[in-house]
């Protein structure tokens, strides 16, 4: 990815670095050559040319570029399941991928955690990103999903005679398991998506209290993924489930749903970051009924979303790391609306502002392996830097409407926002 040339001052604005420190009202932050050069109030840095190029943040937040730690580019808005395998061919769905990469830029994400995807395409849309092709957050990739036979992800049945390959690898025993990692080794992905529980969304034979893969499976899923130095992670919500995801060796957690003290022992003795991606339970309950959903699904819904709270709440006390992230692509909880997962964590959650935004930021970079790149505003990080109208910390619901960012920074670039048009 190209990043500018020469320096630039953002200044006037109250900038939240993300490493920790409360807010700097007036600070100013320095980019140079597509790094952060510098942060601070202007009286104690350097003086420098007043030629340099001056960006006015004031009356806004300035903080790191955001990640979207559970991105799924290839889910286009579905309001039924099915659809996501069957109703548009791969041709298009790369097109609505790319779509979905730049919208998520424009709302802030410089950067995002593939949750899984059709058909290896986030692989090549992060090379396309990478490239400048098409605008998006910087990708970290997953490829195709793992899930046991009759699991939550595989629901064409026999008679249609079509399988999930464009979706999920479906595997039958550590084997297979080996077989599927070995296939997204070569594909390029570097986090491998496994499916250890099921969902409320399938309340009849999956459901969230349903484990998808014995502990064998995913036993030989991390033993092969660690030999090639990719990482794991698994859409866990069973507490079985979570514990047999931990004790495999897994490197991260979807959803972390139903935790209980032994699985945050284990959490916390590896120090797993979880993403409880927690707003699409909301979403699917509010707006569910318009799309369709019956009632068993949406009581299921309730149940992972009172027992999601409990465990974010839980993970965050004790010192654990949570990512943000929001699992979005279907109807009831579609691409751009990112943001209402940060916001839902301040309200109906419980968390700070601050503590959301830390999560978003630097815990964000830290689940996508590149804390040392990304995450926070410091000198030598990559100036991927958001500035935000209006006070964050005093609302952080202002990131749920485009008019309100001002400007996304990648690499020093100035990619999106209302400063682009003025
Ligand atoms: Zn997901």
């Amino acid at each position: 990815m190209k990043s500018a040339s020469g320096r630039l001052r953002i200044v006037g604005g109250m900038v939240f670095d993300g490493t920790g420190k409360d807010p700097v009202q007036g600070a100013e932050v320095r980019l140079r050559d597509g790094l952060i050069e510098a942060v601070g109030l202007a009286s104690e840095l350097p003086s420098l040319d007043p030629e340099v190029p001056v960006f006015d943040a004031t009356g806004c937040t300035v903080l790191p570029g955001l990640v979207e730690a559970h991105f799924h580019s290839t889910y286009f808005n579905v309001a039924a399941l099915e659809d996501l395998d069957i109703k548009y061919p791969v041709e298009y769905i790369t097109l609505l991928s790319s779509s979905n990469a730049r919208l998520a830029l424009e709302c802030g994400y410089t950067a995002a955690r593939s949750g899984g995807s059709l058909h290896n395409i986030d692989v090549w849309l992060k090379k396309a990103i990478e490239e400048d092709v098409v605008p998006g957050p910087r990708l970290v990739s997953s490829g195709r999903e793992i899930c046991g036979a009759g699991g939550l992800m595989d629901w064409n049945p026999e008679f249609r005679k079509i399988g999930m390959e464009g979706l999920v690898l479906l595997i039958n025993g550590p084997a297979e398991a080996r077989s599927a990692v070995r296939k997204l080794v070569k594909d390029g992905v570097e986090w491998v998506k496994t499916y250890p529980t099921g969902d409320a969304a399938s309340p009849d034979v999956n459901d969230h209290h349903t484990l998808c893969m014995t502990a064998e499976e995913m036993n030989a899923v991390v033993e092969t993924a660690h030999n090639h130095r990719l990482k794991v992670t698994g859409h866990c919500r069973a507490t079985e489930g979570i514990k047999n995801a931990l004790r495999a060796g897994y490197d991260a957690l979807e959803h972390a749903t139903f935790m209980d003290q032994e699985a945050l022992d284990l959490m916390l003795s590896r120090d797993v970051p979880a993403v409880p991606a927690l707003y699409f339970e909301k979403a699917s309950i509010e707006r569910g009924p318009e799309f369709g959903m019956s009632s068993r699904v949406i009581d299921g819904h309730k149940e992972t979303l009172e027992g999601g709270i409990k465990s974010a709440r839980m993970i965050l006390e004790a010192g654990g790391c949570l990512g943000m992230g929001g699992d979005y692509g279907f109807a009831w909880n579609p691409h751009g609306d990112y943001a209402r997962e940060l916001t839902f964590f301040v309200t109906d959650v419980g968390f700070s502002p601050a503590q959301v935004l830390t999560c978003a930021t630097r815990n964000g970079a830290k689940i996508l392996g590149r804390e040392n790149e990304l995450g926070t505003l410091q000198a030598g990080k990559l100036a991927d830097v958001l500035v935000v109208s209006g006070n964050l910390l005093k609302d952080i619901s202002l990131l749920e409407n485009r008019s309100n960012i001002r400007a996304v920074f990648q690499g020093g670039v100035l990619k999106a926002g209302t400063a682009m048009w003025r």
